[in-house]
């Protein structure tokens, strides 16, 4: 009976530390670049410079991108979703993120 109360403890205390390290160790993530990176044309040639579509996106969202047209395979179709989204979708603080084709 000891052991049942000891290991039931044991498992409650574990439980709460996993979840409470689970939320002070969360990372934030944003899911406007999961938008923007799949608005994109997906090839991930690098060709823009950027380690695949996904760093591209985050070049865009960070401000290192100037323009869309960067990502040399893109089209309007590529980039006016994104110039949309990103209209439609502010940073935390309320500012735009700017970019142009
Ligand atoms: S150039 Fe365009 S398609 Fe190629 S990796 Fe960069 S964002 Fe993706």
């Amino acid at each position: 009976m000891t052991a049942l109360i000891t290991l039931s403890i044991m498992g409650l205390v574990l439980g709460l530390g996993l979840a409470y390290a689970a939320e002070i160790l969360k990372v934030e993530v944003d899911e406007r670049l999961e938008a923007v990176t799949n608005f994109l044309p997906g090839l991930n040639c690098g060709a823009c410079g950027f380690p695949g579509c996904a760093g591209f996106a985050e070049g865009v969202m960070d401000g290192d991108v100037e323009k869309l047209s960067d990502c040399k395979p893109g089209k309007d179709v590529h980039y006016d979703p994104i110039i949309e989204y990103l209209a439609e979708h502010p940073n935390p603080d309320g500012t735009l993120v700017k970019i142009s084709k």
